[in-house]
């Protein structure tokens, strides 16, 4: 034991050293040396108090989720041209953005046979209803696309459970985007799905599907990972399942949202932007807190930090909340039209869309000598944690203006550990988000932010 301790001694002092070595290493790029002073300040101001979480929990707190079409959307939307203008920023405007307007309605789903059971569900987003009344049908479970092509035509009539595992939101997605109409293909009735998500404590995760033209609507739902597997369960003995679905979702017609923005202009080249983007609307469950109001209230605030603290760069920055990202992208489609002409003047995007958890840097796609720039400016934010550039980067709703202006795109990473066992939840809310993350996240949209709009040189692309 005595043995062990005076090694564990030993140990820790050479951690310890190795520790404060690498600290001294890990100091700012010695080329950010102009910028030290007010990005010391940002950062300060940042971690100074928890406004930043007052303002994510006025907003969920005062108009909830915001769905596109929601009168908790547009009232959020209201709201925050006001506070923008109350900051002091300039050029704050809403610009009209005609969004879809899905409905959720009342639904449930139930196990009828051979027990009755609930099931905890959430319909997808943009699913067409039931008829009133609902369906009962014969419930299938399939493990994959592979496992439902080999059923085939025995699914004809039959409500297909997908049970497929979490295994990443890249490789299940496409179970809740395109299960229904696979589906369908073979005559089902219904689609019933395992949440994607990592398993959380019976909670249904939400989401968008899209339909194939060529085949029949069919509703579409999420069920609890719990249910899933119970479901398998009693198919795996032997047993036929009977189910009973009920949705009284719609699509009505469109509706008119906007994309608010706000800026600093810049001091020397007012025409060049650099934006900070992320999605104002959010799922019509739990008050989209994490998914995305953190990330709008974390770009916001970067942006009244520097007018706070009298920061102007040279160039512009513009903090851009978009609308309708979750069930129609038309926020992000609707900047790239409405500034198509601007987007050549775009010096960087960033979006902040996977939570203000711990940041640990960001994401970026650009060239190498840009590149290279941004690694040097992340080191301005060791003490915040957030130094790591990572090998590619962007968003869905900065997508379609960096596609189509060539733009360098940045996204804001962070500790992932929680994101998706609340995305899309009823329990996407601020209590989950603490507030010293946060602020460490406006530290750091605010200082790569600052620094790219004040570089003597416009990033290269
Ligand atoms: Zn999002």
């Amino acid at each position: 034991m005595r043995r062990n301790a005076a090694l564990a001694f030993v140990v820790t002092l050479s951690l310890l050293a190795g520790t404060r070595a690498l600290r001294a290493q890990a100091g700012p790029a010695p080329s950010m040396a102009p910028y030290r002073d007010a990005t010391s300040r940002l950062i300060g101001a940042a971690l100074a108090d928890t406004a930043a979480w007052q303002r994510l929990a006025e907003l969920t707190d005062t108009f909830g989720h915001r769905l596109a079409g929601s009168q908790g959307l547009e009232g959020a939307i209201v709201w925050a041209v006001a506070q923008m203008t109350r900051d002091g920023l300039d050029n704050v405007r809403a610009e009209k953005v005609m969004v879809p307007h899905w409905v959720r309605g009342r639904e449930s789903a139930e196990l009828v046979a051979p027990v009755r059971h609930a099931i905890v569900m959430l319909g997808l987003g943009n699913s067409v209803g039931t008829p009133k009344g609902g369906i009962e049908a014969e419930a299938v479970v399939v493990r994959s696309f592979d496992d439902l092509d080999a059923r085939g035509a025995r699914l004809k009539g039959k409500i297909v459970v997908f049970n497929v595992p979490f295994t990443g939101y890249g490789p299940t997605v496409q179970y809740r985007s395109s299960g229904a109409s696979r589906a369908a293909a073979y005559g089902a009735v219904g689609m019933l799905l395992r949440s994607v998500g990592q398993p959380g404590l019976r909670t249904p995760h939400t989401g968008a599907m899209t339909y194939a033209a060529d085949q029949p609507k069919i509703p579409a739902a999420a069920i609890t990972n719990e249910d899933a597997d119970r479901l398998q369960r009693i198919q795996d003995r032997g047993q036929t399942l009977v189910v009973r679905l009920s949705m009284e979702a719609q699509m009505l017609p469109d509706a008119e949202s906007a994309n608010v923005m706000a800026e600093i202009p810049g001091r020397e080249h007012p025409e060049e932007v650099i934006v900070l983007g992320c999605h104002f609307d959010s799922w019509d469950v739990g008050t989209g807190a994490t998914d995305d109001g953190g990330g709008c209230i974390a770009s916001w605030e970067a942006v009244r930090l520097m007018k706070a603290l009298g920061l102007r760069p040279r160039r512009t920055v513009r903090v851009v909340l978009f609308t309708n990202e979750e069930n129609g992208l038309r926020g992000g489609l609707g900047y790239r039209d409405q500034h198509q002409a601007e987007l050549a003047s775009h010096v960087l995007m960033v979006e902040t869309d996977g939570g203000v958890f711990r940041p640990l840097g960001f994401g970026f796609s650009g060239n190498d000598a840009a590149r290279a720039t941004v690694n040097d400016i992340a080191s301005l934010l060791s003490i915040v944690g957030a130094t790591k550039i990572g090998a590619s980067g962007g968003g869905a709703d900065i997508g379609p203006s960096v596609q189509a202006g060539s733009i360098p795109s940045m996204s804001l990473d962070v500790d992932g550990a929680l994101y998706f066992t609340i995305h899309h939840t009823p329990a996407d809310t601020i209590d989950k988000i603490p507030p010293e993350d946060l602020a460490r996240c406006v530290a750091s949209l605010a200082v790569m932010s600052y620094v790219v709009a004040e570089l003597p040189q416009r990033l290269g692309r």
